[in-house]
């Protein structure tokens, strides 16, 4: 009788490009995947908006899995004695997984591959979850990268691993899910209308943004009303889909067609920003809680409760601001170009730690990522390596006006100004009053008056830096 492998899922809810549950398959083994939801210490649990998908996904993956033969179990507990446990439960002979980078991650992994071979399971990682692994690429002088384009050069002329084919299906065997541990968020409803969870829908998107939104990608993407982006990031943060097998159909694309190729460079080196923040928690001590740059440890940070939460509720009376944060709340997912005004107004206009400011992403966005939700923040907050200069301070309204210039976007998400006109969108507290009367508007009622001045918090934010 053919052997029993054992594949232990973490960030890789697929079954093609997956080189654990290839590798659990060679040979002609059964194979039974395994999913725990953690309490292994020091690994990051999902976000409420991160919960919501899971649970959707491990729901369509092992309807997948079982009908190629694969068992999916789910268990709740600390990793470390749930795998042991469920690979003495099969008498599995070899344990496989995908690699992981966070330092306690790793750590983790560790110690549970030990305490596997000390107990006679064969234990195996595999490289699946990145483009090129983060200690594969380093500088001339063989140190890891903190500066992105010179990373981006390197990474754009290694050879990435082509991705792999689905594996055969063995003997058929039924789904069970045992013992999941999920709580449905508040809004659970609403985010359901906003997305298509799971390997196949990842798939369409791909091939729907290549066929349909690649041409305008380059010149659209920092326009939120414009929606020309991939909104792979839910699909990549669960591995629905590998970034190898993004990066190759995107390079098909541009094989195929020419004109199409500066669109697919771009879009591939904002792929790559993915890479290079794994590269730099692979490196780091925690970047959820650690500023890269040690001085940044000494920020006198401003500690106003009311402030975070105007923030978090989309109530700072700057439209544009208010707009992305409900975005976010109702759909768990929020614009780049909005994520980096947000994250500027809260931790250089307002002075509030950057790491709220991350938790509250971590809980709202369906994409939430132990490297790209830190390393974006710590960018914004300019405490990372390659980071945003500490002057460089956006300024909404003149950003609304910029991306946002017909208002759209933010009569989409803050209808109270829905009447406003376009000249006055983005600011609604500084038009006239019969102009706000006419568009029903009520500054300090309807509407909040602006949480901050922003040409005093501007100065505030560059002497703050200044004291460094
Ligand atoms: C404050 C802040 C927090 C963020 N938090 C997250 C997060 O938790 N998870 C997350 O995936 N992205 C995060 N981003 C990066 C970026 O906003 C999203 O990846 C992007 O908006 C997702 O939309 P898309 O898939 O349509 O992107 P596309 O533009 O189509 O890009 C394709 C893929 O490339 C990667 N990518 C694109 N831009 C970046 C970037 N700046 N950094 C890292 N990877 C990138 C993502 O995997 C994305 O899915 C954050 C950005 C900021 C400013």
């Amino acid at each position: 009788m053919a052997k029993t492998n054992l594949v232990w899922l973490r960030n890789d809810l697929r079954i093609a490009d997956n080189p654990a549950l290839r590798a659990a398959h060679l040979g002609g083994a059964f194979v039974t995947a395994l999913y725990v939801h953690e309490t292994t210490k020091g690994v990051r649990p999902p976000g409420a908006a991160g919960r919501w998908w899971l649970h959707q996904s491990l729901g369509l993956l092992g309807k997948d899995l079982a009908e190629r033969g694969v068992k999916l179990v789910v268990r709740s507990g600390d990793a470390e004695s749930v795998v042991a446990d469920v690979a003495k439960e099969l008498d599995a002979a070899e344990v496989f997984w995908n690699r992981r980078y966070a330092p306690a991650e790793r750590a983790a992994d560790t110690a549970i591959k030990d305490d596997l071979h000390g107990q006679g399971f064969k234990a195996h990682s595999c490289p699946g979850n990145v483009l090129v692994e983060p200690w594969d690429i380093t500088t001339k002088q063989g140190k890891p990268y903190s500066v992105y384009t010179p990373f981006w050069n390197t990474l754009k002329a290694m050879p990435i691993a082509q991705p792999q084919q689905r594996p055969d299906a063995g003997e058929p065997m039924t789904y069970s899910e045992v013992d999941a541990d999920y709580r449905e968020p508040k809004w659970a409803g609403k985010l359901g209308q906003h997305w298509k969870i799971g390997e196949a829908a990842a798939a369409q998107e791909v091939s729907d943004f290549l066929d349909e939104r690649l041409d305008d990608y380059a010149e659209g993407r920092d326009f939120p009303r414009k929606d020309v982006t991939s909104r792979l990031s839910p699909h990549l943060r669960f591995g629905e889909i590998s970034p190898r097998q993004v990066w190759y159909a995107a390079r098909a694309v541009a094989h195929a067609d020419h004109t199409k190729q500066a669109a697919a460079d771009k879009f591939l080196s904002e792929l790559a920003w993915r890479d290079f923040n794994y590269h730099q928690l692979y490196y780091r001590e925690d970047i959820a809680t650690v500023p890269m740059q040690g001085k940044y440890a000494g920020m006198e940070w401003r500690q106003s409760e009311g402030d975070l939460k105007a923030w978090q509720t989309g109530r700072t009376g700057l439209p544009i601001v208010d707009a992305g944060m409900r975005e976010m709340w109702e759909t768990g997912y929020m614009q780049n170009r909005v994520r980096l005004l947000t994250a500027s107004l809260l931790t250089k206009n307002l002075l509030v730690d950057w790491r709220k400011g991350e938790q509250w992403f971590w809980d709202c966005l369906v994409d939430s990522d132990v490297a790209n939700n830190p390393g974006n923040w710590q960018w914004v907050a300019g405490s990372g390596l390659d980071a945003s200069p500490y002057f460089r301070i956006f300024n909404p309204v003149v950003q609304g006006e910029r991306f946002d210039s017909g208002g759209d976007y933010v009569r989409r998400w803050v209808p109270e100004l829905a009447n406003m006109p376009d000249q006055w969108i983005h600011e609604p507290s500084a038009a006239p009053r019969d102009v706000l009367q006419q568009a029903g508007v009520r500054i300090g009622d309807t509407y909040p008056a602006p949480i901050v001045d922003l040409k005093q918090s501007r100065v505030r934010a560059l002497e703050a830096a200044g004291r460094l």
